[in-house]
């Protein structure tokens, strides 16, 4: 016996379908039973599993119940579907990234290319010779896909991977330099976001952080001065979300590595983003590049997969074959590795470095971060008269002038010229409108995710690529959808 269905209700309901005097008060409500005994509810069974069908059956006669509404059968059915069908949606939603923030860290940062996607697709589905040597038909090692590829790129001796360049900063510090002291500018003491200090970090690697400099010049005789034979390692940061303006030193690796090699003591670069090509060639502000790094003599340099290398999330760590076995052998390296998936995606992200004259076109983050102004420009000339018919009178639409950015930390003051779409609510009175505007935007099937500045709603164009995809989202505001002013 379902507990709440009251036998009374299924008598009634079979008796009559005429509301007689007491079902005013009293209303028509089916059994839990009499619901999942129906052939339609089988068929949810059968996609939903049992329990949660009958959670939601119980659910949706107890609402009925609460409302004082009859139902019947086959509207309990509809109920119950709809509901299910909600709670299957996936909740990691593909969204529209129009925030003008290429890598958003919030967003999933890089999206990766067709090749990369294919590999990892490919790497699910099979077997694959992951650490295993094909011609001795012995083990292997899972860096080796890649290891080879990295030190053509970069000019580094020797490679290896882990989860992410959290990760890499994490286990070269431990690996190098636990127990120890790890002497870093004052300048540099960064705390990236997502609890990413470095000072925490090397706490949790083991390492005394020597601080030296000011926040504003360090000198390189800060860092020969602290120098004793407690020095486990000498660690460079690139400022990746901030600069200090003004009257600042900061020491360049080129002399950071004399020093280092001097006495012998490693010397860690931790490059955020890096990136593998000059970007200058794309028309993009200047970042540091791994093999710039490696060329000035930096021991071991870090740096992320999915910020401006635009593949999935890692952390790579090149530079001097020695070292590099030391972080292959500390036991956290197993903790930290990645998975196949994530290694076939990068291997075929890799490889569209070797041609750079098809790089921008294939690299969708390089492909967004180079696309031309006016391409932006005349997407939004586009687009705003069909989203002002799909959103009515009540705002006024404009298409702008505004800057992107590249995001994730990689050169964060320098923008970029890009073009968008204002949306202003033509009579604002709350003051609220403007945010009931971009909720609705998230709202939609898609969600399509703006800014807010300015008392507008603003969607930046730059990552825009699929627009019909983007106006047939749109429409369920025209078919009555979420949104109402
Ligand atoms: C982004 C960044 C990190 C963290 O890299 P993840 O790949 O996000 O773990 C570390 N250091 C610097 C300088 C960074 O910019």
């Amino acid at each position: 016996m379902e507990s709440g269905a009251k036998p009374i209700d299924r008598r009634s309901r079979q008796i009559s379908d005429q509301p007689s005097a007491s079902d005013v008060k009293r209303p028509h409500l089916p059994s839990v039973d009499a619901v999942l005994r129906d052939e339609a509810t089988a068929k949810i069974v059968e996609r939903f599993g049992r329990a949660r069908t009958v959670e939601a059956v119980r659910q949706v006669i107890g609402a009925a119940r609460e409302d004082r509404c009859s139902l019947s059968i086959d509207e309990a059915i509809k109920g119950v579907a709809s509901i299910l069908k909600e709670t299957n949606v996936s909740l990691l939603k593909t969204v529209f990234n129009l925030t003008g923030t290429v890598l958003h860290t919030n967003l999933g940062r890089a999206q990766l290319a067709e090749e990369a996607i294919d590999a990892a697709v490919k790497a699910m589905r099979h077997a694959v010779a992951l650490e295993f040597d094909l011609g001795g038909g012995k083990r292997g090692e899972r860096d080796d896909v890649v290891r080879e590829l990295l030190c053509q790129l970069t000019g580094a001796e020797d490679a290896t991977i882990v989860n992410n360049n959290a990760a890499a900063v994490l286990i070269g510090l431990n690996t190098l330099a636990a127990g120890r002291g790890a002497i870093v500018s004052r300048g540099e003491l960064i705390e990236i976001g997502g609890a990413f200090r470095m000072p925490d970090i090397m706490e949790r690697a083991g390492t005394k952080l020597v601080e030296v400099g000011t926040t504003n010049r360090t000198h390189l005789r800060d860092y020969a001065n602290a120098i004793n034979p407690e020095t486990g390692i000498i660690l460079k940061v690139h400022t990746s979300n901030y600069r200090v303006e003004g009257f600042t030193k900061a020491v360049p690796a080129s002399e950071l590595a004399e020093l280092a090699k001097q006495n012998d003591i490693p010397l860690l670069d931790d490059l955020g983003s890096g990136t593998l090509v000059d970007l200058s060639i794309y028309g993009l502000p200047r970042e540091p590049t791994v093999a710039d790094a490696i060329t000035a003599g930096v021991d071991l340099v870090t740096f992320s997969g999915d910020k401006l290398l635009g593949g999935p999330q890692a952390g790579f760590i090149v530079g001097r074959k020695d070292l590099i076995a030391k972080i292959n052998q500390n036991p956290m390296k197993r903790a930290l590795r990645i998975d196949k998936i994530r290694l076939a995606a990068i291997e075929a992200t890799l490889r569209l470095y070797l041609n750079p004259d098809t790089l921008a076109e294939r690299l969708p983050t390089l492909r967004a971060l180079s696309r031309p102004v006016e391409e932006i420009e005349n997407l939004a000339i586009r687009l705003a008269p069909e989203i002002r018919k799909m959103l009515g009178d009540a705002f006024q639409i404009e298409v702008i002038q505004c800057a992107s950015q590249v995001g994730s930390g990689a050169v964060p003051l320098e923008t970029m010229p890009s073009a968008g779409i204002t949306i202003r609510p033509d009579n604002p009175t709350s003051g609220r409108e403007v945010d009931a505007l971009s909720l609705a935007f998230r709202a939609l099937p898609m969600p399509v995710i703006g800014r807010i500045a300015d008392q507008a709603f603003i969607l930046d164009m730059r990552c825009l690529e699929n627009d019909s995809a983007f106006l047939s989202n749109l429409k369920s505001f025209q078919s009555g959808g979420k949104y109402s002013t």
